[in-house]
């Protein structure tokens, strides 16, 4: 065992998810600084252990059988600065995302407010380049500092760092995002609070927000389409297994009752991309990450 860092075992992974699905991780790590996290990298390394980061597990599907590795949670970093005259913020991996809108926007600082509700980390936010009503976390980010996979820390300006939709350089190098650094107008306080509040109330509206789900399942396909719209043509929306089911209030969301498991989940993609594929023509590719196996 590694003294730099302390690992647990056999940590149930299903609280740690919004699917509320899934087994253990067979090892687990919070670090509390670069300087753990680092020496939790390197030891999976050295002992062949293979490795994931987890921010707020909102857009991850965890196998039933769980994870046979290390699963390093980036909550512990989770410090935010706002520099309101600069209008420069800084905001640690592991923070809420909506931490992060709420603070710009009673600071007054606009450019994130449109990400209001999205249930991630900042982390993982600029890993999947998360974004909501047109607007993306790259659209204001400045830079992001990062860990690479021999424990080099690496600050990247927005420039050197490639985004699109629902992807970002990080999902290509393996290195662990550490921080983001977004650059914001000035804007009046009540105003962006407004917006916010009102973005939340849309996604009341459209989302089954009441319910367990990773929110969309498939990206956008190409050019121009909603893979809900295709959902529903397919005649899906309320097909069930077990106890998940295509929701009827948003055809891209699977929901749990409280009893469905990852396979449920699992089977239910498939059952979508096919009968999507067949009806329309549209091989529909999953936003969320799967982790774990699948296979048994
Ligand atoms: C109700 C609901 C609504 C949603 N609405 C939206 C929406 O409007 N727009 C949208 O884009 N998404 C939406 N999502 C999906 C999800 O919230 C986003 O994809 C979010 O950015 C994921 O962040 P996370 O911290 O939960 O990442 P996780 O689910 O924990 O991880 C996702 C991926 O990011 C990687 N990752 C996490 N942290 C780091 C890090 N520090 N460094 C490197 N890699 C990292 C993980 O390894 C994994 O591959 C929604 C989800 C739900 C449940």
């Amino acid at each position: 065992m590694d003294p730099r860092f302390s690992l647990e075992q056999n940590v149930s992974l299903k609280d740690r998810c919004t699917y509320r699905t899934g087994g253990s991780a067979r090892y687990f790590a919070r670090p509390l600084n670069t300087e753990e996290l680092g020496a939790a990298v390197a030891y999976a390394a050295q002992t062949a252990i293979p490795w994931f980061v987890l921010g707020k597990g909102s857009n991850v599907l965890i196998s039933d059988a769980g994870y046979n590795g290390l699963v390093i949670s980036m909550e512990k970093f989770n410090t935010i600065a706002v520099d309101a005259p600069l209008g420069a913020v800084r905001a640690q991996a592991g923070a809420e995302l909506q931490d992060l809108v709420a603070r710009c926007c009673e600071s007054g600082l606009k450019g994130l407010e449109l990400l209001n509700g999205i249930p991630g980390s900042v982390g993982g936010g600029v890993y999947m380049n998360a974004g909501s009503f047109d607007a993306s976390i790259s659209d204001c980010l400045d830079f992001a500092v990062s860990l690479t996979a021999t424990g080099v820390c690496v600050t990247r300006q927005r420039a050197d760092i490639e985004f699109a939709y629902r992807s970002s350089t990080f999902q290509h190098n393996k290195e662990i995002v550490l921080e983001a650094g977004f650059q914001l107008t000035h804007g009046h306080a009540a105003e962006l609070s407004a917006i916010a509040r009102s973005i939340e109330q849309r996604r009341r509206d459209r989302q089954p927000c009441e319910l367990p789900s990773c929110g969309s399942v498939f990206k956008r396909p190409p050019p121009g389409g909603y893979a809900g719209a295709l959902i529903e043509q397919a005649g899906l929306k309320g097909r069930r297994i077990g106890g998940m089911r295509v929701s009827e209030k948003h055809a891209n969301f699977i929901v749990n009752d409280g009893t469905g498991s990852s396979a449920d989940v699992h089977a239910l993609i498939d059952l979508v991309q096919k009968t999507v594929f067949d009806c329309c023509g549209v091989l529909l590719e999953p936003e969320v990450i799967f982790l774990g196996d699948f296979n048994g």
